[in-house]
């Protein structure tokens, strides 16, 4: 089979690689419907997080159930499952709390820019849908796999909760995405902060009632005068740059949550402000697979679409274009399909 593989920066390759087969027991073998590009996937192809060997890349990704391994028993081939990029047992005291990301036996998934992909852990990581879904519903079910899922992450970490007003730093899809979700959570003034029109759009299509367009000091002085000089109850990080990391801290009110879900590159914080800013900080990978069966029954019931970040579909062998897209914020994402 053909895959996706970042050989150097800005050097996706479609190529051959032996098909993937069971290793353990405790494996399944999923026929991908659908993968996509994540903005994460971004920061190996710019070279800013290094690669030392050719790398199968993709770690969203839903589809059938292939073949199952010996000891797997609540999934069954046939079925439509959705799993998180980490893959988690779901048994052990992390993954009992509801920190499945961080289980004491997780693996990073990789290579689901692919027609098949491994999947260990199978019984604790796949959810099933209830059953085959129409290829409307796809796109939504994979959403999530990651950025749907790392969006509502962001959202209950930050306690949107019902009335709040809520700040999202970021308008790439998890940003998007947080806005939804904090609609879903009944935040009442969601204010997304994009300097990019289409991206402005959808986030008034999925809840934003504000949109603020300055960055850095200007960005949080602009969140301040829209929340009676104190900054918001909840404020989503959405990026991972030093620089929305602190106005995600500053745009929040005393007492006030950052959830912030962006993979941090090059994010120091200073223990003195911090002290004085008085929030609260809570993120890290999203525990995706806590979320996945309350997330596939609002897709299922057509309650969320957030399949409407995907502004990009190509076949699965223009996977370089799509990179290309994002990279060049053409695309806010691009799904592929095999
Ligand atoms: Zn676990």
């Amino acid at each position: 089979m053909r895959v996706a593989v970042l050989h150097a920066p800005r050097d996706i390759r479609f190529e051959e690689r032996d098909a993937p087969r069971i290793i353990k027991p405790t494996d399944a073998i999923i026929r991908i419907s659908a993968a996509c590009v994540c903005g994460s996937d971004l920061w190996p192809y710019r070279g800013i997080q290094p690669i030392t060997e050719p790398t199968p890349m993709g770690h969203e990704y839903c589809g059938i159930v292939d073949e199952v391994g010996s000891s797997v028993s609540s999934i069954k081939p046939g079925q439509f499952v959705i799993g998180s990029f980490f893959t988690s047992d779901n048994t052990c005291p992390t993954c009992r709390i509801g920190y499945q990301s961080s289980c004491q036996n997780r693996e990073l998934v990789g290579g689901a820019q692919a027609p098949f992909l491994r999947v260990p852990l199978a019984d604790g990581t796949l959810v099933a849908t209830p059953g085959l879904p129409s290829e409307e519903l796809i796109p939504n079910l994979l959403t999530l796999s990651d950025v749907m899922g790392t969006g509502w992450f962001a959202a209950d970490a930050a306690n949107v909760k019902p009335g709040n007003t809520v700040v999202v730093v970021g308008d790439g899809a998890v940003g998007l995405l947080g806005v939804l979700s904090a609609r879903q959570m009944g935040a009442e003034r969601i204010i997304a902060m994009s300097r990019h029109e289409t991206r402005q759009k959808l986030a008034r299509e999925f809840g934003a009632t504000d949109i603020v367009t300055e960055r850095g000091e200007e960005g949080v002085d602009r969140i301040k005068e829209l929340t009676n000089g104190i900054g918001a109850d909840s404020v989503l990080e959405c990026v991972g740059t030093q620089e929305s990391m602190m106005q995600a801290i500053r745009s929040t009110r005393p007492g006030g949550y950052v959830g912030y879900v962006g993979v941090p590159h090059g994010v120091e914080l200073n223990g003195e402000e911090l002290f004085f800013a008085h929030v609260h900080l809570h993120g890290g990978p999203a525990p995706v697979r806590r979320y996945l069966p309350g997330l596939i029954e609002l897709v299922w019931n057509g309650k969320i679409s957030p399949g409407k970040v995907f502004d990009l579909i190509l076949p699965l062998d223009q996977v370089a274009e799509g990179y290309r897209a994002m990279d060049e914020r053409r695309a806010i994402k691009a799904l592929l399909r095999p």
